[in-house]
């Protein structure tokens, strides 16, 4: 089960000339930026309510938001959903023939442990599931 939907990923060329238009949608600054080395993405989180959105720019060349970019142009990235149990979501879901993008969970931004579903297997939507990290 998905408890609910925690943020909607948007890929943007630039967070610091997006975040003037999002200022204005939301009515809010983002309240943080955090990179994610290992995917070579820098994220931006807005307040949007009852959802967070996470703006995503890419800081090379090789980050999967750079090449998203290039294919499709700025836009829609993805949606996240919050999970109680990850692992045990991702054992689930692979068991029903639903492939996923990382075998095990993986740090994402804002204190999440993340798994990304092949979009081919879930009609063209790039989903992720999350968790909050849990405190050790
Ligand atoms: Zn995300």
């Amino acid at each position: 089960m998905f408890k609910n939907l925690e943020h909607i990923g948007i890929a943007v060329k630039s967070i610091a000339e997006s975040n003037p238009l999002f200022k204005t949608l939301i009515g809010e600054e983002y309240y943080k930026t955090e990179g994610v080395e290992s995917e070579g993405v820098k994220t931006a989180f807005y307040d949007a309510g009852n959802v967070k959105i996470e703006l995503l720019e890419a800081t090379n060349e090789n980050s999967p938001i750079h090449k998203f970019i290039e294919r499709k142009g700025e836009g829609l990235h993805h949606i996240a959903f919050e999970v109680d149990d990850l692992e045990q979501r991702m054992e689930e879901l692979r068991a029903t023939g639903i492939r996923l993008l990382n075998e095990k969970p993986k740090e994402g931004a804002d204190n999440k442990l993340i798994c990304f579903l092949h979009p081919k297997d879930t009609n063209g939507v790039l989903i992720e599931l999350c968790q909050e990290k849990p405190s050790s």
